[in-house]
């Protein structure tokens, strides 16, 4: 347990580690290996993985369920957190990959001019899948099915070489088991096929970056799903009290869901076009949000087929299946029967963000039975809670477009944070209210978040670091030499022709034009080379420093050697160019 990052729970003489089978996620044999999906621990006891928070907060949602439940007469003794993670990601040629540093190192592309051609016309979404992807997808369903996963459906998605794979839910454990295992043999897969699948969340600018929308809902032992609206208004009841602690549980843990997607690859995507904003908000669809009014102000729901509706539990409206329109910019949607949480990133492990969620949803429940079990009246104090908590955190419910320029403003008079980059978020994971809440339901001790915040921190602040300096060492290798070659031909073209008494102008200007560009290049790298050897020592400070001071000046170089991309003849470019990368596969 030593070499494994315990964010200072273990220092390096420290070794020893345990591990325990964990029996609910299927063992499978990969590369003619049994592997068993397994727990990990320090000797001290304290957690080193993912999986064990994750169990602990499936075991804490199912407990407060139970209780739940059982007050509506049902005897259920254990209820599960289901999981359909949907993966994105890109395919190019690997002999294109091989010739970009950037690629290899960092996963992205820190340089790049625009292609003419970005994803404008949406050829690529809704065109047909190209025979070498289809290949490469057929290969990829195959592999996942030897190892248990349930591989589904298979997609072109809306930047070019983008596509898709979503396979059928299963427990949130298993989900996350098969998710790693995914990513894993995208990767494998796609080499055999002259192919490198990337799972950065942003490799190309100027075209979509790749998430992992994470579906999650929650169903009983018996297979009832307990956020698919009921038939009769008692299940109604039932859901819209779900529907309540997941309302509540967002409202009051924002910061803990955005904490769980902030990478330094994520936060190209959110805020951007193209993701859903920073902001956590919800969206219900116009008919719940109908419900929600109504109930909240205690005046009739009438909706086309349906009865009215007053605060009463007897008198709840039945509320159809498909209730909801898809909101494709809500980081937080309700789809009929489940929620979308939108903003995880494709490279992610999405234990983290069942965690927070199972976790806080555990929390409202368990605040609801203890209120609920006390009450004399079950169904006036059913309504009577129903209604308050509704009011109080209704202002995490937004149906309107969450890209628009009017939304972080409204956002900032409802209270909503807006966590913009990740250093600032993970500084809100030691928050006492988020350590209490993880202590309540054991699932973190406060070593155990803090070790989670240092080592996410300190991830961000290397990664950054690294991009850094694999632009710097692209910029002094490649690109500046590049530029100088082809402006010496160009000024010698121009010196030969004025030999023989022609005059050129124009290609005379470009060499100057060239020159000073360059010039500019030199500087805005040295700039670059002196912002990263001013880091600063302490961890959270040296991260806010990578968001605030490196990432500005890797932008400024790189806005000027993508203009000289677009300047300098394509034999002396040292790199394939975006349309290379894009549109050749
Ligand atoms: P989208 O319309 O967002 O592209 P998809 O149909 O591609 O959605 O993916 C939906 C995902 O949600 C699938 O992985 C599916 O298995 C999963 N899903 C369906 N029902 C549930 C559920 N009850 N709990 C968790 N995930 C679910
Ligand atoms: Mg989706």
């Amino acid at each position: 347990a030593s070499s494994f990052p315990s964010g200072g729970l273990r220092a390096t003489f420290e070794a020893r580690g345990y591990t325990a089978w964990d029996p609910t996620s299927y063992a499978f044999i990969k590369d003619d290996t049994l592997c068993i999906p397994t727990a990990f621990c320090s000797y001290t006891g304290e957690i080193l993985d993912k999986k064990t928070p994750l169990l602990r907060s499936m075991e804490a949602i199912s407990k407060e369920a139970c209780r739940v439940l059982a007050l509506f007469g049902k005897k259920v003794s254990r209820v599960t957190t289901t999981v359909g993670p949907e993966q994105e990601y890109f395919l190019i040629d690997k002999e294109d990959y091989k010739k970009r540093p950037d690629l290899i190192l960092t996963g992205r592309t820190l340089l790049g001019a625009r292609s003419p051609k970005g994803q404008e016309l949406e050829d690529h979404y809704f065109g047909s899948i190209r025979p070498r992807v289809k290949a490469f997808m057929a290969d990829l369903d195959e592999e996942l099915w030897k190892l248990g996963v349930n591989a589904k459906t298979e997609h072109n998605e809306v930047a070019p070489c983008q596509h898709e794979m979503a396979p059928v839910f299963a427990t949130a454990n298993i989900a996350t088991d098969h998710n790693q295992l995914t990513m894993e043999m995208m990767k494998k897969v796609a080499d055999r096929h002259g192919l490198v699948c990337l799972l950065h969340e942003k490799p190309f600018e100027g075209v979509n970056g790749s998430g992992k929308h994470n579906n999650w809902s929650i169903s009983t032992d018996r297979g009832e799903n307990l956020l698919d609206p009921g038939s009769t208004p008692m299940e109604n009841a039932q859901f819209l009290l779900f529907l309540t602690a997941v309302i509540k549980a967002v409202d009051e843990y924002q910061d803990l869901l955005r904490i769980s997607v902030a990478s330094a690859g994520n936060d190209h995507r959110l805020g951007a076009n193209e993701a859903p904003p920073a902001i956590v908000s919800m969206y219900v669809g116009d008919e719940l949000a109908a419900v929600i009014q109504s109930l909240v102000e205690g005046t009739d729901y009438k909706a086309a087929g349906h009865k009215s509706m007053d605060i009463g539990v007897t008198s709840l409206p039945h509320i159809p299946q498909d209730n909801s329109d898809r909101n494709r910019t809500s980081p937080f949607a309700f789809t009929g029967n489940k929620f979308e949480f939108r903003m995880p990133g494709s490279s992610f492990n999405i234990a983290c963000t069942n965690v927070m969620l199972n976790t806080a949803v555990a929390d409202e429940l368990m605040q609801f039975a203890d209120e609920l079990e006390k009450a004399d009246n079950f169904e006036a104090a059913l309504s009577t809670l129903i209604r308050r908590e509704l009011a109080a955190h209704r202002r995490i419910l937004f149906n309107g477009n969450g890209y628009s320029e009017e939304w972080p403003l409204e956002a900032a008079r409802r209270g909503l944070l807006n966590l913009r980059s990740t250093p600032e978020a993970l500084i809100h994971y030691t928050d006492e209210k988020n350590v209490a809440l993880f202590a309540r339901h054991g699932v973190y001790t406060r070593t155990e978040i803090q070790s989670r915040q240092d080592i996410n921190m300190e991830e961000y602040a290397k990664i950054i670091h690294i991009e850094a300096l694999t632009l710097i060492d692209m910029l002094g290798k490649l690109i500046v030499p590049a530029c100088a070659a082809y402006s010496k031909q160009l000024a010698e073209g121009v010196a030969a022709k004025a030999g023989i008494g022609v005059d050129a102008p124009a290609e005379a200007a470009q060499v100057r034009l060239l020159t000073e560009k360059t010039a500019e290049l030199i500087e805005r790298t040295e700039r670059l080379k002196a912002v990263v050897a001013a880091e600063p020592e302490a961890l959270n400070a040296r991260a806010m420093y990578e968001h605030e001071a490196v990432i500005p000046a890797m932008e400024a170089a790189r806005q000027v050697a993508d203009e000289l991309e677009g300047r300098v003849g394509k034999e002396y470019w040292p790199m394939p160019s975006y349309a290379d990368l894009l549109f050749y596969v």
